[in-house]
């Protein structure tokens, strides 16, 4: 699969994360675009490469029936934990869970007080694979990254990326 996005992580030499083609695409899709659509997010399911601390973003989960969407704000609920569970059991524990996305409803996208919780949660309550989570907001026109770092008893989250998606 082409690998369509890449953030250089300049963090304690972390390396490169490339994004793949498809979830970039899907993600265009939820973009709140229309002023009723409501807020959409899920899990990013990736693999952490041994060369370079690579780490390429390959799928995600979509919005699930049991979330709660409204206009600005959306509850993840548990299910997109069982699908990213499944992913790692049928890739043999390589695709695993490796952050978070959801959408907002303007332009070039900023984290609420709710969401830096949120991401902060994350990091020092979920099970992942290293140090870090990558957190992405989809924008009407740009999905900006952050990457979240937990060291110790504190969290640190830094904006590294955006991708301009048109108009
Ligand atoms: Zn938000």
């Amino acid at each position: 699969m082409s690998e369509f996005w890449h953030i250089d992580i300049d963090i304690d030499g972390y390396g490169l994360v490339c994004v793949n083609t498809s979830p970039m695409q899907e993600l265009a899709i939820y973009r709140q675009l229309g002023e009723y659509l409501p807020e959409s997010g899920g899990i990013l399911i990736g693999k952490h490469l041994n060369s370079g601390g690579r780490l390429v973003i390959e799928t995600l989960t979509p919005p699930q029936p049991t979330d709660i969407q409204g206009r600005c704000n959306y509850f993840r609920s548990k299910a997109h934990n069982e699908l990213a569970q499944e992913v790692w059991k049928a890739s043999d524990g390589h695709s695993t869970y490796v952050g978070l996305w959801h959408t907002h409803p303007e332009p070039r996208p900023h984290p609420s007080s709710v969401d830096k919780q949120d991401w902060r949660n994350a990091l020092k309550k979920s099970g992942y694979e290293g140090k870090h989570l990558f957190f992405f907001i989809v924008g009407q026109t740009y999905t900006r990254c952050w990457v979240g770092q937990k060291k110790r008893f504190r969290t640190y989250i830094e904006l590294v990326g955006e991708y301009c998606h048109g108009e």
